[in-house]
């Protein structure tokens, strides 16, 4: 029978034990305070940053909002994030991204000091990642490591496939699998003949943005299924695996909604955690 490897259930356990930590540290007088900026009001960046303070408010972290006006320019911007870096209280900083236009996303990320980088998107944080050293990692790879050894899912020696190559999925959790002893390959739009190489995997990894690409022709039989995509179809939420045709022929599979989704800011609130024990 397939597992359903089920994300609100282990999102939950992490958060749970997050709050125990943060009232451990509220009793030796160390408070946990994280900074959200969002610039301008696009509606998914506002119930992102809504869900962020809601997930704060429930471990018993302080969450400081900063909500800035469309037309906020990329100075004023990293004028706040230098304060921040700068104040003491402030442990984690945390920029809603996407940015409007007009401001260069890769200069704010640099902006925020590597110490309160809860994102693991600054380039100190994923050079410490590649190269084995302390860092922040990235919240959405880390949250799929748990989802695995949580799921008892063995890493080591087994052969991942990971489809997708972006900054804030693909590579880092590379990096991460690469860690656990899997041996990695990364695939992306010009990779030739995907299918073959996909069906080599024990544990397939799925983080391409197309709406139910991956059917069981991609998949190995008793293969460990990984979706990352999240699309909001008239029908409503897909990932990007065709589940019903996938979930049969493997051994176990992240459902959208409810699987990876929920981690991220599980493992969001854990990095805040972490950096007030610096
Ligand atoms: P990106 O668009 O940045 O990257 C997509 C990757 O997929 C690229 O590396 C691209 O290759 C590759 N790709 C695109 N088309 C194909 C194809 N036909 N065959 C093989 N590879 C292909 O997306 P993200 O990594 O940011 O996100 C991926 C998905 O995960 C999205 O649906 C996003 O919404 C979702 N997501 C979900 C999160 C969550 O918390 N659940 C968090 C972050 C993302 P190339 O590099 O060659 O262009």
């Amino acid at each position: 029978m397939t597992q359903i490897i089920d994300g609100k259930i282990i999102s939950t356990q992490i958060k749970d034990e997050l709050k125990s930590k943060a009232s451990e540290l509220k009793a030796q007088n160390i408070e946990v305070t994280l900074a959200v900026i969002q610039v301008g009001n696009d509606p998914a960046s506002t119930v992102y940053v809504g869900n962020k303070k809601k997930a704060c408010e429930y471990i018993g972290i302080n969450s400081l909002s900063y909500e800035l006006e469309e037309s906020t320019t990329e100075e004023e911007l990293i004028a706040l994030i230098n304060e921040l870096n700068n104040n003491e209280k402030v442990n984690g900083i945390l920029v809603q991204l996407p940015v409007p236009k007009h401001i260069n996303e890769d200069a704010i990320i640099k902006a925020i000091s590597p110490l309160k980088d809860v994102d693991g998107f600054h380039p100190q944080s994923v050079g410490a990642l590649s190269i084995g050293q302390k860092g922040y990692v990235s919240c959405t790879p880390a949250g799929i490591i748990q989802l695995l050894k949580r799921s008892n899912i063995e890493i080591e020696g087994k052969e991942c496939v990971i489809i997708g190559r972006s900054n804030i999925v693909g590579k880092p959790m590379s990096l991460l699998m690469l860690r656990e002893n899997a041996t990695v390959t990364i695939a992306h739009s010009k990779t030739k003949n995907l299918k073959e190489i996909t069906k080599r995997a024990d544990i397939l990894i799925v983080a391409i943005g197309k709406p139910k690409m991956i059917t069981r022709e991609y998949v190995k039989e008793g293969a460990v299924v990984i979706d990352v995509g999240i699309h909001r179809l008239e029908s409503g939420l897909c990932g990007d695996v065709d589940y019903d045709d996938v979930a049969p022929i493997c051994s176990a599979i992240t459902p959208v909604p409810g699987g990876v989704g929920p981690m991220t800011i599980a493992m969001l609130m854990n990095n805040c955690i972490e950096s007030a024990l610096q």
